[in-house]
């Protein structure tokens, strides 16, 4: 009789050791009862491809990939979802029995989990939505709410450029606004997402005017250092719910542990204290 294989995964980045998925996943097996590990890996760009190629030969199941290499493992992958293939990045790699390699990304599905757990009455058709960013994040935001049925998605950024060239690649819903006017964004608002950096520990704090925002807006912040950004709280004094950037992280996670490892995990008060540290 052999004895059935430890399921491995983990997570490729660089640097790595700040990393909370290792925790989350370790929780996650724990409490299912599951035989299996994800670990950390630092691991330089000109090390990916041969990495990536060793991972499956070694008991890998798949990885989940972050910072500086979510858009080169695209080229690894044999086969690329249509979301990862829109957002132009891939979080999660999958590595099959049949030795192909897929590429999936669920960053847009953890934020659109995460706003309609943490905000059940929220209703994306309920009027336009306002996007600060243009960066990777906000693509795989921009991506989740045109799919959620969003009428509108005002888009602005520091750099306008990125902001015309979303507009171009994901066409008409998109209207572009003057980073310098960032607050007419919010006029009859109904979801407003700060995808952008600004608000993280060590980066300037997002100081939009908020006097236009509607108190029936849900409010969100990617950010998730700190955990109850500045910009949340001065969403909640115009009585906004908002919906912090931890969720996000969480539920992009569980679509892919289940994908490896066979089993839905449950997203609950605990899990969010493991990833925090507690
Ligand atoms: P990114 O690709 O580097 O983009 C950064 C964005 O922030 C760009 O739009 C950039 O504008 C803007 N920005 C940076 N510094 C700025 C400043 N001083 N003033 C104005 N705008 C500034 O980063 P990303 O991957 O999109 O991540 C954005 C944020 O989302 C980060 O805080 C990240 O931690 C967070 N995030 C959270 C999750 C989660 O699961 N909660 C997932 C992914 C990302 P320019 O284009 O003008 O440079």
């Amino acid at each position: 009789m052999t004895e059935a294989k430890i399921p491995l995964a983990g997570v490729i980045g660089s640097p790595i050791a700040h990393s909370r998925s290792p925790a989350l996943h370790q929780h996650w097996l724990r409490t299912l009862g599951l035989r299996g590990f994800y670990i950390p890996m630092d691991v330089a760009q000109s090390n990916l491809a041969e990495v990536i190629r060793a991972l499956p030969k070694m008991g890998f199941v798949g990885c989940n990939v972050t910072i500086p290499h979510k858009e080169a493992v695209l080229e690894l992958a044999d086969l690329v979802t249509d979301r990862a293939a829109l957002i132009g990045a891939a979080n999660t790699l999958i590595f099959r029995a049949d030795g192909k390699i897929h590429a999936d990304n669920t960053d847009g599905y953890g934020f659109i989990q995460n706003l309609r757990q943490s905000a059940p009455g929220w209703d994306a058709k309920s009027g336009p939505a306002a996007v600060f960013g243009a960066g990777g994040a906000a693509r795989a935001v921009i991506t989740s709410l045109i799919d959620a049925g969003v009428p509108e998605i005002r888009l602005t950024n520091r750099t306008r450029a990125r902001s015309e060239a979303l507009r171009a690649e994901f066409g008409g819903k998109i209207v572009v606004y003057d980073w310098v006017k960032a607050g007419n964004a919010l006029d009859e608002a109904q979801t407003v997402v700060n995808a952008s950096s600004l608000g993280m520990q060590g980066k300037p704090d997002f100081r939009v005017p908020l006097d236009g925002l509607s108190s029936t807006a849900v409010v969100s912040d990617l950010v998730y250092t700190p955990l109850d950004t500045t910009f949340l709280q001065r969403a909640r004094e115009f009585g906004c719910v908002t919906v912090d950037g931890l969720g996000m992280l969480i539920y992009q996670a569980a679509p892919a542990f289940e994908r490896w490892f066979g089993m839905r995990p449950e997203v609950d008060a605990r899990t969010r204290e493991v990833v925090l540290g507690g």
